[in-house]
């Protein structure tokens, strides 16, 4: 026999592992929903956190802007004398005189480059600078810097161009996240219109960090970060636990083959959940009490076959002794037995014929399917060889076979065995006086092209109930005492129906008995008629 090495589970590489695929599969998935999941929330709150801060700062600018206007708060007047200057100095053109002045007012403050007469808007502009912590400038109607909390107003650049400043004189709400070059910083820009009437005098601009915007976002950002390795980590737990669950009956089912597999029948899978694994287990349970039941069957056939060929064995040596012990001195004696022994080698020959008949039929590849042939002729050629035999054996024989008989795919010798098989028991069987019928007709099935049907029936003693589940069995015999034939009086070694049964099934054919007691026995064998 051709061995091959055992499967030792322990080989497989843990990568290689059903358990480690699964866990690994169900985590990356986990991963990539729980990402996906955090990337949508994040993205959402960021917006929310972006409109909300622009908003806010808006309102600051706007609420910093009403102040500046307020004629009470004496910010205005400031606003308007510089603005006076500013133009005046425009039209006398640059020539530095000014810049003195401005220093005069700077060093109040020490700042280094404001203009002259702004300390109250400066001190506005720290104010709401330290307030909120924000970066607030007052620029000129030009985008120029009249005063900055970071006390650099020159060092920023016109911001005529800055989208703010564009939006504020165009007076509608806008906001802007760059960065500043001077620090490197990125920040939100929001600007409002100062103005008296329909003058503009200016505009306050008011800045975030953006660091400071989104860090309400960075804590939540680090929680669901937190709260997702969590559930990774808890997805990961419930993967293992039910990788183990669904990997355990798999190895169970491995040891139990394996123990199958090393001669051990009586292992069983024992799994009863009802999903694929339990199904395939079944199956395995079903295939280890299959082949369980074959080699029972094979056991059992060999014991038959070893008592079958034993029986004329013993009676041909018993039969020779006598006759060593005789040594001629009885002739008619001696006569007797050879006759005997001459027979029981018959007998062996025949059973040895029919077992290496059986085995041919047995071990042979299926042939395929035949391509369809007129049985009729054959039929009838086997009801006129048995006339004779019938009429010896003192039995009536009706033969009614369909004339439009149609072609069936089989091997008309074989089903010729079949018919001359079940023929022949029916006149081994029926005492005399009795019947015996052959029918052949044809069937209509629903749905299907129909069948055609072979009948053997006779008028004999019939079949016990409790032996009919049994007569295609190898060896089985209705007990003899029951039967007009003794032993060796022409009944066989209880494998003819076995034969028949083989023969009718490689044949595409079907065959089933019902019998009555003292009435009679019917074989009937059904062929599908092929479709054309
Ligand atoms: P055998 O070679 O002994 O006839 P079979 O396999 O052909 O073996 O038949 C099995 C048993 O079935 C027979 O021993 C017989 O008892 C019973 N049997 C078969 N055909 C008939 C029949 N037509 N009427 C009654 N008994 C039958």
């Amino acid at each position: 026999m051709n061995k091959q090495a055992l499967p030792v589970p322990s080989r497989i590489p843990w990568r290689q592992r059903l358990q480690f695929r699964l866990i690994a599969s169900y985590g990356l998935l986990v991963l990539i929903v729980l990402s996906l999941l955090m990337a949508l929330v994040i993205n959402a709150v960021y917006s929310v956190q972006i409109d909300q801060a622009e908003h806010d700062l808006e309102v600051k600018a706007l609420l910093a802007a009403n102040a500046l206007e307020d004629p009470l708060s004496g910010y205005s007047s400031e606003l308007e004398e510089y603005e006076r200057r500013e133009s005046h100095d425009g039209k006398e053109s640059d020539d530095g005189e000014d810049s003195a002045g401005e220093e005069d007012d700077a060093g109040d403050q020490g700042l280094t480059a404001n203009a002259p007469g702004t300390n109250g808007l400066q001190h506005l502009a720290n104010r709401y600078a330290q307030q909120d912590g924000l970066w607030v400038t007052i620029l000129d109607v030009r985008g120029d810097a009249i005063v900055d909390s970071r006390g650099s107003a020159a060092a920023i650049g016109n911001q005529l161009l800055t989208p703010e400043f564009q939006a504020a004189t165009q007076l509608v709400e806008q906001h802007d996240i760059r960065t500043d070059p001077a620090g490197d910083v990125r920040y939100m820009f929001a600007a409002a219109p100062v103005q008296i009437g329909d003058n503009l005098l200016g505009v306050v601009r008011m800045a975030q960090p953006m660091s400071d915007v989104l860090a309400p976002i960075r804590g939540l950002a680090l929680t669901l970060l937190l709260a997702g390795a969590a559930a990774l980590a808890l997805a990961t737990v419930l993967g293992i636990f039910l990788a183990r669950r669904l990997v355990r009956p798999i190895q169970r089912l491995q040891e139990t083959a394996l123990a199958v597999a090393s001669g051990d029948l009586s292992q069983s899978a024992d799994i009863d959940s009802i999903d694929e694994i339990g199904s395939l287990a079944r199956t395995f349970d079903y295939m280890v009490s299959e082949l369980q039941e074959m080699i029972r069957r094979q056991r059992l056939f060999i014991a038959n076959a070893s008592h079958e060929l034993r029986t004329p064995l013993t009676n041909i040596k018993l039969r020779s002794e006598a006759l060593l012990t005789l040594d001629g001195e009885d002739p008619a004696l001696s006569k007797r037995y050879l006759h005997e022994i001459d027979s029981e080698a018959d007998r062996l020959g025949r059973l040895a014929a029919t077992l290496l008949d059986l085995s041919k039929i047995e071990n042979r590849e299926p042939p395929p399917p035949e391509a369809p042939t007129d049985i009729r002729p054959m039929l009838l050629d086997v009801a006129r060889a048995m006339r004779m035999r019938m009429k010896d054996a003192g039995l009536t024989f009706a033969v009614s076979v369909e004339e439009l008989l149609p072609p069936l795919s089989v091997r008309a010798n074989e089903v010729e065995t079949v018919v001359l098989n079940l023929l022949d028991n029916a006149v081994k069987y029926t005492p005399p006086g009795g019947s015996v019928t052959l029918r052949v007709e044809t069937e209509q099935t629903a749905g299907r092209t129909g069948v055609a049907k072979i009948v053997v029936s006779d008028s004999g003693p019939g079949i016990p109930p409790e032996d009919l589940a049994h007569i295609f069995e190898y060896f089985y015999r209705v007990d003899p005492a029951r039967s007009r034939l003794q032993r060796g009086e022409g009944t066989g070694a209880g494998l003819g129906l076995a034969i028949v049964k083989t023969l009718v099934e490689q044949n595409g054919g079907r065959i089933s008995v019902s019998s009555t007691e003292k009435q009679g026995t019917a074989f009937t064998i059904a062929f599908p008629i092929p479709s054309r």
